[in-house]
């Protein structure tokens, strides 16, 4: 290509400088490009940030032909062909957003062999004429972004990756690259089925983010609690609030701005310039906190994110760490920083068994629900308890996590946790988790009145604990699967069948001892 006309021979090395400006390659960058320029395909996980486009931005350039890169964001795809273009790279993008005298001018330089790069969605590849036209030039690779699209089970599911199989019978002599940030087996399996075949390279980079530091605390008043931690660590920052709900981001969104900080709403139902506006305004302006559901942060790639917040929890551990993952990507010190509730987990649950997936899916979605929540009610280091989940181990603990500076104290729980149990037994299994404390405590509000539950043998059997005191032990309960809510989704506590051995008195159990905020006992760094 033009862009690296030199006397010396092309090598990765010589185009990662003279190209990129970049000194050496990182983790697994250089063995990838090995392995695509031999003409091999490969699987490539990498942590948001790892540097995952140098893997096939280098072999297109090296590889005669052009390399079709397939990604899912049309925002992503411009930014990069724009930045491949100051570098003197010949890229091009083809989307919707294209006047027909772009889109002809773009599709004569690729049948003239004068693109490097050809960024598409993955419709458009598929299309029939996009086919027969690739099908008459050369090829470097297909990169395939986002390969984690491709997985049923995963939480970003794109029916169009999956006919993207067709694409090694198509073009079997061009080399493949799956690249995601998604590594749960379970992923990782379905992408190696569906996109690449059983010879297919696997290059794994570490997921250990050093520099975030991981806090996870119990929601009590979640505006004030939110506002506290950005005042105190990052008043003029740039940082992601996540929430469950589009009402919510801009409720919140607009909380913030009347406490004198710039907070954006974003989320799916706001038109697309409006996101657009928002996603400028991220990037280019200082110190914007963008208030948003899930839709928001695939493929944004701004460096200098400070924060991650979570008022809501996380779909899963792996979304969690996903979304946690957009802080602090140029190595500089960043927070995530999470409150739940046990209303949350109700909450959750609830959905799931709302939700209109098959009862196979919904077993799925709770299993993960209750991984995510294990890692929440932890006490052990959080650089551990995520790199285990990605079949890591972690060297020791990290010393910077909430569990690590502020070592939970646990409690033995056994006796309380009978105590509720029996509660939840004897009230007939259809009470949430309020009257079941109201029940406990021995309090006589008008709904125990109402029922009759002050006749209950269990009525004050737990007046030795305080009313939050039950709730945390019914969250734990409810975080390990001890108990259930029922299968109506109306949020009735129920026994399951692993709280018998608990019940029968062959099990202990050692719970977190919570830290609340604004009591008296209570840490001032943890929220
Ligand atoms: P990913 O797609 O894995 O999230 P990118 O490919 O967008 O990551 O790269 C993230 C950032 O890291 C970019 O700013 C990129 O320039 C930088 N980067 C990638 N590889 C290297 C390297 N070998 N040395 C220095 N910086 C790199
Ligand atoms: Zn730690």
């Amino acid at each position: 290509p033009e862009a690296v006309a030199s006397t010396s021979p092309t090598t990765p090395e010589t185009l990662l400088r003279d190209v990129f400006g970049l000194r050496e390659f990182r983790g697994q960058q250089r063995a990838v490009i090995d392995a695509i320029v031999e003409g091999c395909n490969a699987l490539v996980l990498m942590p948001t940030g790892g540097g995952k486009s140098l893997c096939y931005q280098i072999p297109a350039l090296l590889r005669p032909g052009t390399a079709v890169v397939v990604s899912p964001l049309i925002a992503l795809m411009r930014d990069q062909v724009a930045a491949l273009e100051r570098y003197g790279v010949r890229a091009a993008c083809l989307h919707t957003g294209l006047d027909d005298d772009d889109r002809r001018a773009i599709e004569q330089q690729l049948d003239a062999g004068e693109l490097d790069l050809l960024y598409l969605a993955p419709e458009r590849l598929l299309s029939a004429s996009m086919l027969a036209r690739l099908e008459r030039i050369d090829l470097a690779l297909f990169a395939i972004d986002e390969a984690h699209c491709v997985s049923q089970w995963g939480h970003a599911f794109r029916p169009e990756y999956m006919q993207l199989s067709q694409l090694g019978e198509r073009f079997p002599a061009v080399p493949r690259l799956a690249l995601t940030a998604t590594a749960d087996a379970r992923t990782r399996g379905e992408i190696q089925q569906q996109l690449l075949d059983d010879d297919a390279g696997c290059f794994i980079d570490s997921f250990d983010r050093p520099n975030i530091h991981y806090q996870v605390g119990i929601k009590d008043r979640a505006n004030d609690q939110l506002l506290a931690f950005i005042r105190k660590n990052h008043p003029n920052d740039a940082g992601i609030v996540y929430c469950l709900s589009r009402k919510r981001t801009e409720a919140v969104a607009e909380w913030l701005t009347n406490q004198g900080l710039t907070a954006l709403p974003y989320h799916a139902g706001l038109s697309a310039q409006a996101r657009e506006d928002c996603q400028t305004r991220f990037l280019r302006e200082d110190g914007i906190i963008i208030v948003a559901t899930v839709a928001f942060g695939m493929g944004i790639d701004k460096p200098d994110v400070r924060f991650v917040a979570h008022l809501d929890l996380p779909k899963s551990l792996e979304a969690y760490y996903q979304e946690t993952g957009r802080a602090g990507r140029d190595g500089q010190p960043a927070n995530a920083w999470l409150v739940y509730s046990l209303q949350d987990i109700v909450q959750v649950r609830q959905l799931i068994a709302r939700s209109e997936v098959n009862a196979n899916q919904q077993q799925v979605e709770r299993e993960r629900l209750e991984t995510l929540l294990a890692f929440c009610e932890s006490r052990a280091c959080r650089h551990q308890e995520l790199l285990r989940y990605f079949g890591e181990s972690h060297p020791g603990d990290c010393g910077q996590c909430d569990n690590c500076q502020s070592p939970p104290e646990s409690w033995d729980a056994t006796e309380a946790a009978r105590k509720a149990l029996s509660c939840v037994y004897r009230s007939g299994q259809r009470f949430g988790a309020a009257h079941t404390s109201d029940i406990l405590v021995g309090h006589k509000s008008p709904r125990v009145a109402q029922l009759g539950h002050d006749k209950l043998s269990t009525f004050g059997i737990g007046s030795e604990h305080p009313r939050a005191t039950w709730l945390s032990v019914i969250r734990q309960l409810l975080a390990r699967g001890h108990l259930q809510t029922d299968a109506d989704g109306h949020g009735g506590l129920q026994l399951s069948d692993s709280c018998r051995p608990l019940l029968r008195g062959e099990e202990s159990l050692l719970l977190r001892r919570d830290q609340l905020p604004r009591k008296k006992h209570s840490r001032s760094d943890q929220a």
